[in-house]
């Protein structure tokens, strides 16, 4: 008998949960929206051809080596994704006032983020917006932190509850951290406005909210790597501390290679070095060092002028692939002349849709057209093809009337 013989067996996750159904399902028409990860128009993942260029001067480099990267990861990379958020021009890099660290994409850049404020912040509350990403309230709850909600998503709207963002930032405790989607906002395609972000960054500067960019979607959003990172520099350019996690699972595709990056910005050089040796410590006994091969494909790319910009190209067209289908859906949904405003669908940004559709409307998807899809109505655009698109809006048609 096992000393685990009255362990219970866990639920799956809401997420990746999806996947598990999809793939035990055998109709013809069954459709994935999801997972978040791309796919082509043939419903296939991609590797982008600059990642395999990258791979294949990697490979044949005589010098590579399997040796240990330092604890804070590859130098060259950090460098790099930091001017890749930050802006290459920006004060705060030139100033050697960013401390970055390689992590395990986004998720490990928020954790190790998430357990150094604990250690060395004296405010212990996190602030995340209602809703968010399901995996963000359980990371900084398993760092120690204590995690409020902030108003964020109007169902009514079914766009920025602007009036509740402020009231409830307004009311933090001074110091608090907040969570910021730096684009892109998962589950709800809902971003602030420039305006909208300029208001925050003076509602948080004022109370002294420090905040903490999640940055999983960089370029992924507009086509654009400058335009998506603009909340972030907002706030890097007055002056101010704070943090931002990068994922590069999005949008160099590399999402089993678990890179990404944790850049703490601070307000002198002095400090940065304390916060580096600092984080050193808290991912000794984490995991040591971070894994190399993912890091070496990202800083050969951002440090190759070609490559770099054959990245962008291949960036833009996952984007507007993206945005097409988004305009495909919407269209049909207004040919169909299905109950309702749809408009919703081209309005928000990123990688979902936030349909509004309720989970027994989700459920019957499942059941009578095969379509799979977070209980919360959230669904993967970039699962979604154009042969695909009449099935989808049968599916949502039938489930709303
Ligand atoms: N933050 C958000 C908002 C996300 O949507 C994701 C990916 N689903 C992540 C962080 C982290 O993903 P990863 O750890 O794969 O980079």
């Amino acid at each position: 008998v096992s000393v685990f013989a009255n362990i219970s067996q866990a639920p799956e996750d809401p997420i990746l949960g999806v996947t598990v159904a999809y793939n035990k399902d055998s109709s013809p028409h069954k459709l994935n929206l999801g997972v978040g990860a791309y796919r082509t128009e043939e419903g296939k993942p991609l590797v982008l051809d600059v990642v395999r260029r990258a791979e294949k001067l990697l490979v044949s480099d005589i010098s590579l080596k399997k040796e240990y990267l330092p604890i804070t990861g590859l130098a060259d990379f950090n460098k790099s994704s930091a001017k890749l958020i930050l802006g290459s021009d920006s004060p705060a890099i030139q100033e050697n006032r960013v401390a970055t660290v390689q992590c395990l994409s986004g998720t490990g850049s928020l954790r190790v983020g998430a357990e150094f404020l604990k250690k060395h912040y004296n405010q212990h509350t996190i602030y995340i917006p209602s809703p968010t990403w399901g995996n963000h309230p359980k990371i900084f709850m398993m760092a120690g932190l204590s995690v409020k909600t902030y108003r964020y998503y109007d169902p009514a709207t079914r766009g920025l509850d602007f009036e509740g963002l402020q009231q409830d930032l307004s009311a933090a405790t001074s110091g608090s951290i907040v969570l910021l989607h730096a684009c892109a906002h998962n589950p709800t395609g809902v971003d602030p406005t420039l305006d909208q972000w300029e208001h925050i960054r003076k509602l948080m500067r004022s109370k002294g909210l420090l905040p903490f960019f999640d940055s999983a979607y960089q370029g992924f959003a507009s086509g654009s790597l400058d335009a998506d990172a603009q909340s972030v520099r907002m706030f890097v350019a007055d002056g101010g501390e704070c943090l931002a996690a990068q994922s590069y699972a999005k949008n160099m595709g590399l999402y089993g290679e678990r890179i990404g990056a944790l850049s703490i910005v601070l307000t002198s050089a002095d400090v940065a070095r304390k916060v580096e040796s600092q984080l050193k410590l808290v991912i000794r006994p984490m995991y040591s060092s971070p894994p190399i091969h993912g890091a070496s494909i990202v800083a050969t790319i951002l440090n190759d002028r070609e490559m770099y910009h054959d990245w962008t190209v291949e960036l833009k067209a996952m984007a507007d692939r993206i945005i097409s289908m988004r305009k495909q859906l919407y269209d049909a949904m207004c040919a169909k002349g299905t109950p309702g405003d749809w408009s919703h669908i081209i309005k928000q940004i990123g990688m979902f849709t936030f349909t509004g559709l309720n989970p027994e409307q989700v459920a019957f998807m499942t059941s009578e057209y095969h379509v799979y899809m977070t209980s919360d109505g959230r669904i993967s655009m970039a699962g979604l093809s154009s042969s695909k698109v009449t099935h989808l809006s049968d599916a949502m048609h039938a489930a709303v009337t």
